[in-house]
C-alpha cells in the first residue's frame, strides 16, 4: 500500500482524509506548531498504530485535537475559569492546555493518566479535518520518537517512506510557528508551565497571573521519573550527532569554535553569525534579530545536519524571554543540556 499525498489546498482533502481517520487510519497533519501524526482518539487500535509507527513509548500521553473551544466539555470535566480565559485569548492557535478526562477518551491515549491534553490548533485543513471525522484527532509530532520534529511534509516522508507506514499526509506547507506548542497544566494553582512553546510565558502570565515552571523544562530529567510531562524526560529534538550549546559573546564563541573545530563537525548559528564561521561548515536556522524566524527553523536546520557524516554539532543559542524560551528549551534538550560558556573556556 502507498502513502496517499493531499494537498491542503484541494477542497476534498478534508473528507477524503476524513475517512481514513474514520476507519482507524495514520493521517500526518499540518499545523502551525510541528506536523502531526494524527489518527480517531477514540479509537483504541487507532492511537496504538501511532504509538508503534512513530517508536513513541507507551507511557507518553497524546495530545487531543478538537476543531472548536467550546468541544472541551465532551472530553474534559471539571474546567477552571482560566481554560475558558485562555481559549479566549489563543485558541485556534499553538496553547495545549492539560484538564481532568472525561471517561470517552481511551486510557491507550493518556497513557493512563486522569487527565488529558487538548488544544485546538490553528490551521484551518486540520480543522476542517477533524469536524468531517467527528472525532478528536489525537496526535503527537509527526518525527520518528527521538528525532527532531517535522516541519514540512518532506520531513515527515523521509521518516516514513511512502510504502504506507502511514497512510496519508496533508502537505500544507511549511509550518509557521516551527516548535511545538506551549503545554500548561490546569489541575493545579497556579498553573504549570510543562512545556514552552508559541504562546510565551509572558502571554500566559497575561492571562493567568501567576504560573509555575516545571523543572522538566529546564533541566535533565531521568528516564525513570515520576513526572508530570513524561514526554519531557526523553532525550528529545536530536540530530544522531553530539550537540554542544556555546554560549558567550560573538567574538568568543567564534574563537573557541575555531580552535576546537575538527572536518565531520559543524556550527548552527545565526544567519548574523555566518561571516564569523567562514570555512567551517556552518549552517544558520534564523536570525537572532528575529525569534519567530528561530522557532520556525529550529528544526529544519537539526535534520539538515542529521546525516551519520557528522559527528558533533557546536550549536548557537538565543537568550531571554518570548518565543526564545522555547528555542532555548529544545536546544537544550538536543544537546542534553550540554553547554559551554565560552567565555570562561579562554
Ligand atoms: P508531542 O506532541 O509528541 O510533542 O507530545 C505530546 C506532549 O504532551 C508530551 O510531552 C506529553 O508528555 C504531553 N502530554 C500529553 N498528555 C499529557 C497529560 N495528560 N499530562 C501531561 N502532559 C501530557
Ligand atoms: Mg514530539
Amino acid at each position: 500500500m502507498q502513502t496517499i499525498l493531499f494537498s491542503s489546498t484541494d477542497p476534498s482533502t478534508p473528507e477524503n482524509a476524513a475517512q481514513i481517520i474514520r476507519r482507524g487510519g495514520l493521517v500526518a497533519i499540518p499545523t502551525e506548531t510541528v506536523y502531526g501524526l494524527g489518527a480517531d482518539a477514540c479509537n483504541v487500535d487507532a492511537v496504538r498504530k501511532i504509538f508503534l509507527a512513530k517508536g513513541r513509548p507507551q507511557d507518553n500521553p497524546l495530545i487531543i485535537h478538537i476543531a472548536e473551544p467550546r468541544e472541551l466539555t465532551r472530553y474534559c470535566h471539571d474546567i477552571p475559569d482560566f481554560a475558558w480565559r485562555l481559549a479566549e485569548a489563543f485558541w485556534p492557535g499553538p496553547l495545549t492546555m492539560v484538564l481532568p478526562v472525561n471517561d470517552c477518551i481511551p486510557r491507550e491515549t493518556t497513557a493512563n493518566h486522569d487527565t488529558v491534553a487538548v488544544r485546538c490548533p490553528a490551521s484551518e485543513v486540520t480543522r476542517a479535518l477533524i469536524r468531517a471525522s467527528g472525532v478528536p484527532i489525537a496526535a503527537p509530532s509527526a518525527n520518528l520518537s527521538g528525532k527532531p520534529s517535522t516541519t514540512s511534509a518532506q520531513h515527515v516522508l523521509n521518516d516514513y517512506g511512502t510504502d504506507g507506514k502511514i497512510d496519508a499526509i496533508i502537505d500544507g506547507g511549511e509550518c509557521s510557528v516551527g516548535v511545538e506548542s506551549t503545554i500548561v497544566d490546569l489541575t493545579e494553582t497556579p498553573p504549570r508551565l510543562l512545556r514552552p512553546g508559541g504562546i510565551t510565558p509572558e502571554q500566559l502570565r497575561e492571562v493567568l497571573g501567576d504560573l509555575t515552571i516545571d523543572k522538566a523544562v529546564v533541566s535533565q530529567i531521568s528516564s525513570d521519573a515520576v513526572v508530570r510531562a513524561p514526554g519531557m524526560k526523553y532525550k528529545h529534538y536530536a540530530p544522531s550527532a553530539e550537540v554542544v550549546i556555546i554560549e558567550g559573546s560573538r567574538e568568543a564563541a567564534s574563537r573557541y569554535i575555531h580552535r576546537h573545530f575538527v572536518p565531520g563537525e559543524a556550527v548552527l548559528c545565526f544567519e548574523e553569525e555566518l561571516p564569523y564561521y567562514e570555512g567551517l561548515f556552518a549552517t544558520a536556522y534564523g536570525c537572532e534579530e528575529d525569534p519567530r524566524t528561530l522557532s520556525a527553523g529550529i528544526f529544519a536546520a537539526l535534520r539538515r545536519l542529521d546525516t551519520p557524516e557528522i559527528t558533533k554539532i557546536y550549536a548557537r543559542c538565543p537568550t531571554g524571554g518570548g518565543v526564545n524560551y522555547a528555542v532555548q528549551n529544545r536546544l537544550k534538550k538536543a544537546a542534553g543540556f550540554h553547554t559551554l560558556n565560552a567565555e570562561e573556556a579562554e
